[in-house]
């Protein structure tokens, strides 16, 4: 039985040790060394029926944002499960075909997509294009006619959801870089309908990330079901309506809906509308299936502050350093010892590596402690600074593990490199 699971029903304390599934953490720290990534096989599968449960029959298609986490045992996962996968590179799209993810449930969303990374979706057969800017719709269709064939596209609108009455993290506001203002889209429209070597299918958005309410997500549907009835008038109809991701998960005390009730208020709203519905869900699927494990190799308690240096750092984990992002950092074999207020930092020489600030643990050095919500965003956005190799990554089922991805090995950190060539010394 697992107890106490902060965040996920797989994660939990057994006998006073931190476990995923079945298996203690101190064993994988033993078999892999840290700093490593886990996640639980169950916890994904659970997470991704949640998604997909409440359609029923209804046509729908989940797609996975593969950027936030894209080993391929993970999109393998997810494939398995009838997940198609939201795009936003020619990389993540050699990713999902080398995981065994089918082309023809791929959507490529991204503001930059390159004339290489169009053709290679074109020639692999995704299912979609979306469309962010009038400029890549005339790219498209300049490739798709020279080839003399159709990109299925679809504009991913901005529907500028008002940040007074939602003041949430946001990709759907006018004023960044995503998506085609919402004024302009039906004109766009239209220019499309016009256009060689186009054929339109859908329409889109994405609104932002770590959403924990769902009025925003409704004002943004129904914005768009707007939009879509007047295209309708002009002759244009879509086959899908993607809905994009950025349903939020539960990091400290944030209560996001359950999947199942944003998908719920999303489909009452639809009514009975015929098109098939993407959803592109990233961080609710993965977030809350992984943890950081880590080693903490050196307690510098001071008069100012106390902390506790340990082996995972920011180029491992860029979350806090990056947005200040709060994850929970939770001992694996919680003691009975006193507890004091650490600042929990990682051996990279910049000030903003942190993991956590102003923690209450009762640490060792030699301690491990797992750095919960770590799914998403995590090891997808690590980086090699400080020529550190990057976290191993494992994924437990049941009461095995599995070693997903080795741990780097410095040396492969530089092979790429080379030295000038200086002439002969006089
Ligand atoms: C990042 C992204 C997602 C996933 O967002 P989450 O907040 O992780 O659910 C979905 N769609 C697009 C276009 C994205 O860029």
């Amino acid at each position: 039985m697992l107890t106490d699971p902060p965040h996920s029903t797989f994660i939990g304390y057994r006998a006073g040790t931190l476990c995923v599934e079945d298996v203690p953490l101190p064993q994988i720290a033993a078999s892999f060394g840290t700093p490593c990534y886990v996640y639980s096989r169950a916890q994904l599968t659970q997470a991704f029926h949640a998604f997909s449960r409440p359609f029923g029959t209804r046509p729908h298609l989940l797609c996975y944002a593969a950027k936030a986490n894209s080993n391929l045992a993970i999109l393998d996962l997810f494939a398995r499960l009838g997940s198609g996968f939201d795009i936003v590179s020619g990389g993540e799209l050699e990713r999902v075909l080398a995981a065994g993810g089918d082309a023809r449930k791929v959507v490529f969303s991204g503001v930059g997509k390159r004339v290489d990374e169009i053709e290679l979706a074109l020639d692999k057969g995704i299912l979609c294009f979306n469309v962010e800017s009038a400029s890549e719709l005339e790219r498209i269709s300049s490739i798709a006619a020279r080839r003399k064939i159709d990109a299925a596209i679809s504009l991913r609108v901005n529907p500028d959801v008002d940040p007074k009455t939602h003041p949430y993290i946001s990709t759907g506001l006018r004023n960044n870089k995503f998506g085609v203002a919402f004024e302009d889209a039906f004109a766009l429209y239209r220019r499309a309908h016009g256009l060689p070597g186009l054929r339109i299918t859908g329409i889109d958005y994405h609104i932002g990330s770590q959403i924990t309410e769902i009025p925003p997500f409704l004002d943004a549907l129904d914005k768009l079901l707007g939009l879509v009835a007047r295209l309708e008038t002009e002759g244009i109809g879509l086959h899908h309506l993607d809905l994009g991701g950025g349903l939020g998960i539960r990091y400290a005390d944030e209560t996001p809906p359950e999947p199942g009730r944003y998908v719920e208020a999303l489909l009452a709203r639809l009514g009975d509308r015929r098109e098939t519905i993407i959803l592109e869900p990233g961080r609710a699927l993965v977030g809350n299936a992984g943890v950081l494990l880590t080693r903490v190799e050196y307690l510098k308690p001071g008069p100012a502050r106390n902390f506790a240096i340990v082996d995972a750092a920011m180029n491992d984990l860029m979350r806090p350093a990056l947005y200040d992002a709060y994850h929970a950092i939770v001992p694996v074999q919680p003691g009975a010892r006193e507890t004091r207020h650490w600042e929990i930092v990682g051996p990279v020489c910049e000030s903003g590596d942190f993991l956590g600030h102003g923690r209450d643990l009762a640490l060792s050095e030699g301690d491990l402690l797992a750095v919960m919500s770590a799914g998403a965003y995590g090891m997808s956005m690590s980086s090699n600074y400080n020529t550190r190799a990057r976290a191993a990554e494992a994924v437990v089922d049941g009461d095995a593990v599995h070693l997903v991805r080795a741990r780097e090995r410095v040396g492969d950190l530089f092979a790429g490199e080379r030295r000038l060539p200086f002439p002969p010394q006089r």
